[in-house]
């Protein structure tokens, strides 16, 4: 059967595979999977988002489903919304989260403000591609009503769950760039309100994206970067288009790479009581580190933050996350949330008293190399099966892809969940061990496509 959802829901080009018949086709499967019932329905500012969260919610209203409409919000926000209203069903988000401008998406949340597990994406994708839609009688036909509280609770259960105390009395100096995004109606404001000195860029929500591209990579933030160190700001902090990540920008100006980010989050949240973290096998060792150093425990996983997700779900872990700026912390919400790990890298700079230049300093060093390789989509599990082959006789962990374990060192190797690739991924204690690493890799790679 034809897959419908990708790692991080349904994605496409507006006009082309992302339609209003696709939405309306969503909308009808999700809602006959719920039986009826209320369904949140949430959208970031892309310029389609109008277009397909209508086409979606009368899918949603023909199956018997309420709809309430919560705007144009931050995911996360909705999907704490959906977790603390107790009677939702769950919930449509239509985001194409980090991706380019002419794409959108639409995302499927669960009752928990999770996004759903895969059986019952894959129980919606049956009842869409077998024709299965519940058609509600007249009597039954869902009904429509907005609900614009969604922002207000959201910025107060972020506010309760940090130091808002050690934030304010520090008065931190904050650049915020939501690049036009979702996080442009929350995080600048949560900020003020606790109390930093805040200067905004892009904090207009704009679908046509007309300050960077969604994506918070460091090619996209030169003007964060630029602005940060002109007024000698403590941070920078941007999101990607529906804000459930977060990345930052040191006092210097510098971006700080996710994994190091990651690893002081991580540290915050397994000082002084121990606890487990959750990352996927792609992430730094830097993690492991600071997290054994500190007295947790770490559990890594597949990639992919639902994966972390439902892993911090079922371990009672205490904080979770990947190196791209998706951080999740369960006393909160069980989803990544861009907004709040704002809010707890301003308290960790509070907590430590230190610069978060200083702070990144102090951390172990690696050093990382990556590389992808072309491999066609048919032939991605016989290339795998064959690089399992040369890895033999190593000490391997094969989590996802295939992971050689060194002593001085690691490489990863595994196919991209959205690309025709292979993603190469080496780390070590010198550049020159991990170019090495990395080249190994590829090797392995190539080889495998010479072995057909
Ligand atoms: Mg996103």
């Amino acid at each position: 059967m034809t897959r419908l959802f990708g790692t991080n829901g349904i994605r496409g080009v507006v006009g082309e595979a992302m339609n209003a018949d696709l939405a309306v086709k969503v909308g009808r499967a999700i809602g006959t999977f719920f039986e009826g019932g209320p369904v949140g329905l949430a959208r970031d500012p892309r310029l389609s988002g109008p277009m397909l969260a209508r086409a979606a919610a009368s899918g949603l209203m023909s199956a018997g489903c309420d709809v309430i409409d919560l705007g144009m919000v931050p995911t996360p926000c909705a999907q704490y919304f959906v977790a603390k209203s107790g009677h939702l069903k769950g919930a449509i988000v239509v985001t194409a989260s980090h991706n380019p401008r002419e794409f959108n998406g639409l995302k499927a949340i669960d009752a928990h403000g999770m996004e759903m597990r895969r059986e019952d994406e894959e129980s919606i994708e049956a009842i869409l591609f077998e024709d299965r839609f519940h058609a509600a009688a007249w009597s039954d036909v869902g009904s429509s009503r907005v609900d614009d509280t969604a922002i207000p609770r959201y910025m107060e259960a972020i506010e309760a769950k940090v130091d808002a105390e050690a934030i304010r009395k520090r008065n931190p100096m904050v650049v915020v760039d939501p690049g036009n995004g979702a996080g442009c109606v929350v995080t600048p404001y949560l900020l003020r309100s606790l109390g930093c000195r805040v200067l905004s860029l892009n904090a207009q929500p704009d679908g046509a994206f007309p300050g960077r591209l969604p994506e918070p990579t460091p090619d996209h933030l030169g003007d964060l970067m630029r602005v940060v160190s002109e007024v000698h700001a403590d941070l920078g902090i941007a999101h990607d288009g529906d804000a459930d990540r977060a990345t930052f920008v040191d006092d210097k100006g510098a971006f700080v790479v996710g994994d190091k980010a990651l690893a002081l989050l991580a540290r915050a949240a397994v000082k002084g009581r121990g606890g487990t973290v959750v990352t996927p096998v792609s992430t730094s060792s830097v993690v492991e580190d600071v997290v054994r150093a500190s007295g947790g425990k770490l559990i890594r996983t597949r990639v992919g933050s639902p994966i972390v997700a439902r892993a911090m779900f079922e371990s009672g872990a205490v904080f979770g996350g990947e190196e791209n700026g998706g951080v999740i912390f369960p006393e909160h919400q069980f989803c990544r949330d861009g907004a709040m790990s704002a809010a707890k890298m301003l308290e960790l700079l509070a907590h430590e008293g230190k610069s978060l230049s200083a702070l990144v300093a102090a951390l172990p060093q690696y050093h990382i190399k990556k590389a992808n390789v072309d491999v066609p989509v048919e032939r991605r599990e016989a290339v795998l099966a064959a690089i399992v082959e040369l890895a033999k006789g190593r000490k391997v962990d094969s989590t996802d892809g295939v992971k050689i374990l060194e002593s001085d060192g690691a490489v990863l190797v595994r196919p991209s969940g959205t690309e025709p690739i292979f993603r190469v991924y080496a780390e070590a204690k010198t550049p020159a061990r991990a170019d090495a690493l990395a080249e190994e890799g590829v090797s392995w790679i190539k080889k495998a496509l010479g072995h057909r």
